[in-house]
């Protein structure tokens, strides 16, 4: 066998290394070249991120959003296994899973939730250490056995859900991952225009999803939707306040509810929340909803 045959070829980079190449890199239109596309990729995030404007029905905003309803919903499936490990799994109760689900589902279905085309579950999850709740884009809602084991009515549970169907409805973080998609247009552009773009876009995504903390806004509108949903589904909104409350009261204990990590705790959210319930009942609360 002659030789050339068993030769080992070097890999592909070093055969293109400007040294090997038969003809004279032209350095400067190559460089040119990266950056007519890398312009072409921030124009198309640009492009993008303003064409994705939607109008909300429910909170009655034009908001950019990154996905098509089904694709969140798509995403919202894929990250609740992950959210689920991560807190021990499912709380094994059967009867308390069953509430979780009957109050959620009764602020969905008596509320303008219904008529929204998100699918919504409720889970109860095992964690008893860390008092949490949270939502994935699309409707997967979350509730650690910690912060529903401090909860005293349903109506209280009404208000952590209520709560977190307002993250689904408002589309926090469906909005929040077009934001982050521009900031990484932008970034791979720039990756692209320096010759080294690599992409993890969706990884990034999803990441991101799943240790999702929303702004000072969004949890604001968020107890303002869940107040509405409340009243509408006959509870008392003035549990949401109780929640509040309950979650200040653990603060003081030696492991601080997560949920004011996640759900940053304004000095005026008590207030605001006192000003929707007067919003949704301007003569005062009616007597006979559920505490
Ligand atoms: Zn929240």
């Amino acid at each position: 066998m002659s030789r050339r045959f068993i030769r080992v070829r070097p890999p592909l980079r070093q055969r293109l290394r400007p040294g090997r190449l038969p003809f004279r890199p032209r350095r400067r239109r190559g460089g040119k070249l990266r950056l007519l596309i890398g312009a072409a990729i921030a124009l198309f995030a640009i492009v993008s991120f303003f064409g994705s404007r939607q109008y909300n029905p429910v909170t009655g905003e034009k908001q950019f959003v990154a996905l098509a309803p089904h694709q969140e919903i798509a995403l919202g499936l894929q990250a609740a296994p992950q959210m689920i490990r991560q807190h021990g799994g499912l709380d094994p109760g059967d009867q308390r899973q069953r509430l979780v689900d009957a109050v959620g589902m009764r602020l969905v279905e008596r509320s303008a939730a219904a008529r929204t085309e998100w699918q919504y579950e409720f889970h109860l999850l095992a964690d008893t250490q860390t008092i949490n709740a949270f939502a994935l884009p699309g409707g997967q809602c979350f509730i650690t056995a910690a912060l529903f084991d401090r909860l005293e009515t349903e109506g209280q549970l009404a208000g952590v859900l209520g709560h977190e169907i307002g993250h689904v409805v408002a589309r926090h973080g469906a909005q929040k991952m077009a934001k982050s998609k521009l900031t990484q247009g932008l970034t791979g552009a720039v990756l692209v225009a320096t010759d080294s773009a690599e992409s993890t876009l969706l990884t990034q995504m999803i990441a991101q999803m799943v240790n999702m903390k929303y702004g000072r806004d969004d949890e604001l509108q968020s107890d303002e939707l869940g107040v509405r949903f409340m009243a509408d589904a006959g509870y008392d909104p003035r549990a949401m306040l109780a929640v509040m409350r309950i979650l200040a009261e653990a603060s003081s204990g030696s492991r601080p509810p997560e949920f004011f990590s996640t759900h940053p705790n304004p000095d005026n959210r008590l207030a605001r929340i006192e000003r929707a319930i007067g919003e949704v009942f301007p003569g005062g609360v009616p007597a006979g909803l559920e505490p």
